[in-house]
């Protein structure tokens, strides 16, 4: 599933998993993850995502291979939520065998974008994300503990923008035969709804 990263494509990907059980693989999540941790990886990424960048397609794409190969991936099935970002990493999966029933691509005008990414905001006991104007948390105690993503400054998204802009033609392109381009400026469960009608058609 790709998109210019909103708040739409994290709870579409949950909903959806809700429905039929298959594994979320964000890489955003995961290379937050290894930056949280202080792995190899983490260290390799964390600059690049400050700054709003890509992270090189050899660091991400080692480990969505061996992800992809783990059991529960294997027998679940997976969604893949930013990934592939570029053309190499799309080529990487050819390479590897693996292959998609459905690219999703969420729409969003990037006027839109920027408003829900700068107001994005998560509680760090609980991982639940909220928006401060659209999705703001039920009470004082849990605004005064939310954080907000490094990258998600007006400053750094219009980076993020541009990397997505250099290669999303790219992208779309490999997948032209099972693409489907939803409107994700639409309420989260309606474009749950819609995603879960595109998969079923194009599986049948
Ligand atoms: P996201 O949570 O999807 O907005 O991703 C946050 C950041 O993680 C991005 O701005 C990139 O720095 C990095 N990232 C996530 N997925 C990828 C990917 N497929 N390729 C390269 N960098 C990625």
């Amino acid at each position: 599933m790709l998109s210019q990263r909103c708040q739409n494509r994290s709870q579409a990907s949950q909903i959806l998993l809700f429905a039929d059980g298959i594994v979320h693989l964000s890489t955003g999540d995961m290379l937050r993850a290894a930056v949280a941790a202080g792995t190899d990886v983490g260290k390799e990424a964390k600059d690049f995502m400050d700054a709003g960048k890509l992270v090189p397609d050899e660091v991400i794409i080692g480990i969505v291979k061996d992800r992809l190969e783990e059991s529960d991936c294997v027998k679940s099935g997976w969604l893949l939520d930013g990934f592939p970002r570029t053309p190499a990493q799309a080529e990487a999966l050819v390479d590897a065998g693996v292959s998609a029933d459905c690219f999703i691509f969420l729409a969003v005008p990037d006027d839109i974008l920027v408003e829900r990414v700068v107001g994005r905001r998560t509680d760090p006991e609980t991982g639940k994300i909220y928006h401060l104007t659209f999705s703001p948390p039920e009470d004082e105690e849990v605004l005064a503990r939310l954080d907000q993503r490094s990258d998600d400054t007006e400053e750094k998204v219009k980076v993020r923008l541009e990397e997505f802009r250099a290669n999303v033609d790219a992208v779309k392109g490999v997948y032209t035969d099972i693409s489907v381009e939803v409107d994700g400026t639409k309420e989260p469960e309606e474009v749950s709804v819609t995603i879960i009608e595109a998969i079923d058609s194009m599986l049948v």
